[in-house]
């Protein structure tokens, strides 16, 4: 089970800044950026590699979580970077799907 698993699953208290039937959204523990934002499917999805046809809407909901983020932040006019980190060459270390959002700072 993952770190994320586990906070999904409140066993490993978290400030969650977004939750609803499909995903959560946490503040990174280790920040790149003034704003840095997980938001994590509760599906367990080991990476991109992993997704599947069926996982489509869930992949978009997230992608539409963090733009509301992002204009939640006031981040949406400056900018910001949405990523996800795929095995070992991209630096992936959880490998519980989750989507990164950046900003706060030109990147
Ligand atoms: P990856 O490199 O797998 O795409 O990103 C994993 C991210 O999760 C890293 O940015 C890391 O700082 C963050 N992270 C790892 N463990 C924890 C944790 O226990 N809590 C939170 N909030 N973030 C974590």
């Amino acid at each position: 089970m993952t770190i994320f698993k586990r906070i999904i699953d409140k066993q490993i208290p978290a400030k969650f800044l977004f939750e609803d039937d499909l995903c959560i959204a946490i503040n990174d523990v280790a920040p790149q950026a003034p704003i840095h934002i997980l938001i994590i499917p509760k599906k367990e999805i080991r990476s991109m590699n992993e997704a599947r046809v069926e996982d489509q809407k869930l992949l978009g909901h997230l992608l539409l979580v963090a733009r509301d983020l992002a204009r939640t932040l006031k981040i949406d006019e400056s900018g910001y970077r949405l990523v996800f980190n795929t095995n070992g060459d991209a630096g992936q270390t959880v490998f519980q799907l989750h989507l990164h959002l950046l900003g706060g700072r030109p990147l």
